[in-house]
């Protein structure tokens, strides 16, 4: 089975920068955790790729970064979040969200998440995590995303994203692109890039026509592709561990935790991201606050 990745690639003149990465496994292992309906499943895939297109971006080995798209669709909110080593993992509010396909004849994502914004949590090691938020475009995440790192992060490129579904409501291929034009790049360069892409097919049909990133990327960058300057596994990976979840219990406060007490014998904690559930005594708990 092929791995997931990321590679980075970069024009022949240094003006335009390219990522594309391949998560089919990924967004597979998703899937099966959160039994997401095919709707859910392009939904939340989507936004897999996009957090783990724009985390590879960050500089720092414990930076992360966090997109959650909030609407009123009956998805009921999707959070996908990545580092830059490409550990990724989200969740969707409502996995059972099935919509019927949209005019395209596809996946209706921007029915399931529905008007509402998207909201971008850089953290990078500073005292306050770097928020952005915009108002969603469309909901389809690839324009949200484009539309995003134009007016937050005045980055002008081009994101695209896909997750194509098997009969099995198996994910078949999934993953997605981030072109951005880097600071010198002009008009001519624009009209190269716009040319280029006119020629791409959509991301799901060249993964699952067995391009790999490499062809993607020399496909994208054709009129002046350069080199690829390195690559990255992705994998969905849960940061969750008993300490963090304690820590967290314990920021509930004693009055919280005494009326824990009084209610359960056993404070049960499921992770959002990964079937994990840590169970604690509040006894033990309140002890622990207490010292
Ligand atoms: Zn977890």
């Amino acid at each position: 089975m092929k791995k997931d990745q990321i590679i980075n690639a970069i024009s022949g003149d240094g003006l335009v920068s390219l990522k594309v990465l391949d998560c089919r496994n990924t967004v597979e292992k998703a899937r099966k955790i959160h039994s997401t309906e095919p709707t859910a499943t392009a939904a939340l895939g989507r936004a897999l790729a996009a957090a783990a297109l724009m985390g590879n971006g960050l500089k720092g080995e414990d930076d992360s970064l966090i997109l959650k798209f909030h609407g009123d669709g009956p998805i009921e909110g999707v959070f996908a979040e990545s580092d830059s080593k490409g550990n990724t993992r989200g969740y969707v509010g409502n996995p059972a969200t099935e919509l019927p396909l949209n005019e395209f004849g596809k996946l209706d994502v921007g029915g399931a998440i529905g008007k509402g914004s998207l909201t971008v949590i850089k953290d990078i090691g500073l005292k306050e995590p770097y928020t952005g938020q915009i108002e969603l475009v469309s909901g389809e995440i690839a324009e949200d995303i484009t539309h995003y790192l134009f007016t937050s992060e005045q980055t002008p490129g081009v994101c695209s994203l896909g997750v194509l579904i098997d009969r099995d409501r198996s994910v078949l291929a999934a993953g997605g692109f981030l072109l951005t034009l880097l600071p010198g790049a002009g008009e001519e360069v624009i009209s190269r890039v716009e040319r280029d892409l006119a020629d791409v097919a959509s991301m799901s049909s060249m993964l699952s026509g067995g391009m790999s990133c490499e062809e993607i990327a020399r496909l994208v960058l054709k009129s002046d592709f350069g080199e690829i300057l390195d690559s990255t596994e992705v994998k969905y990976t849960c940061r969750c561990s008993e300490k963090r979840v304690l820590s967290a219990i314990i920021s509930l406060g004693v009055d919280e935790l005494e009326k824990m007490r009084q209610e359960m014998s056993s404070i049960e904690v499921t992770c959002r991201y990964c079937p994990a559930v840590y169970r604690f005594d509040p006894e033990e708990v309140i002890k622990l606050v207490k010292k």
